[in-house]
């Protein structure tokens, strides 16, 4: 009868509410063990630098006389231990500042060819040093709607990447084409390359394939979450393709043309 449709319908819409509810909380939850994870790991990587320049400073302390070389020598680890921590203080805040939703996005219609150039001219004196050839292809003359500062961060990071995971003699190459609505910006190198199961993880803060030597080159593991987030702040998308011992290559697909958001979508 009437009384038992009526019971029927409101069983299932309270099944469909907990339901609801349930895949809310499940999303809450995720969200929440990424952010401790994160916290957890910046505590992890402060800490870091700090727990050497107390084992150097002890040290240096418990010696009634410090020779004047091993002085010098425990300063200037020191010294470079706080540089390290500056670093990491650095790339945080520029991703956290990034990641914010009400984040600033400052367009202005860029020459990208020059802007390319211009990375390509500051990262020359470190290619240089390991005799990394830089090449440039532009395939066109590229104008499009970027915000300069942080577009150029991103691709900065990629190419220092490809310079600094690369090897003694080896090349990076650098190649810039369009159609008519994206831009795409191709960097590939010689180097070491990523293995296929760790492809993904790069993107992710703090993630290292090889902690060591990221460590060695001045890496804080915060590059590429940084070149991601600014990608997507362009409603642009980034992939990388890598064979092992033989080369990566990340292309970055940026409109040309910059919609503002609506505010609406989903972050
Ligand atoms: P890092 O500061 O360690 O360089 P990134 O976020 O820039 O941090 O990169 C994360 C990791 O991805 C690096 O530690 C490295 O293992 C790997 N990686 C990034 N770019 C390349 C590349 N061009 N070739 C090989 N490995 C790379």
């Amino acid at each position: 009868g009437l009384d038992e449709d009526i019971a029927e319908e409101s069983y299932r819409e309270t099944k469909q509410i907990s339901k609801a509810i349930n895949k809310t909380l499940q999303s809450l939850k995720a969200v929440d063990q990424s952010r401790q994870e994160f916290v957890s790991n910046v505590s992890h990587e402060l800490k870091t630098p700090i727990t050497s320049i107390r084992v150097l400073a002890d040290s240096l302390m418990s010696m009634d006389e410090v020779p004047k070389e091993l002085y010098q020598e425990f300063m200037g680890d020191i010294s470079d231990e706080i540089d390290r921590e500056s670093k990491i203080i650095d790339d945080l805040l520029t991703l956290v500042r990034m990641d914010k939703s009400s984040a600033e996005i400052n367009i202005t219609q860029t020459n990208i060819n020059a802007l390319v150039e211009m990375i390509l001219k500051r990262l020359r004196p470190i290619a240089r040093r390991r005799n990394i050839e830089l090449i440039f292809e532009s395939i066109r003359e590229v104008t499009a709607d970027i915000d300069e500062v942080k577009f150029s961060l991103a691709v900065n990071n990629l190419v220092e990447n490809a310079v600094k995971y690369n090897r003694e003699d080896g090349w990076v190459r650098v190649t810039l084409d369009a159609d008519h609505k994206f831009f795409y910006i191709k960097v590939s190198d010689s180097g070491i390359g990523i293995p296929e199961e760790y492809k993904e993880r790069v993107f992710e803060r703090f993630y290292r394939v090889d902690k060591a030597r990221s460590r060695e080159t001045g890496g804080t593991g915060l590059g590429l979450a940084i070149t991601k987030s600014v990608i997507f702040m362009h409603h642009g998308s980034i992939q990388v393709e890598s064979k092992e011992d033989i080369g990566t290559t990340f292309t970055v697909k940026i409109p040309l043309m910059y919609i503002p958001s609506t505010g609406k979508e989903k972050p």
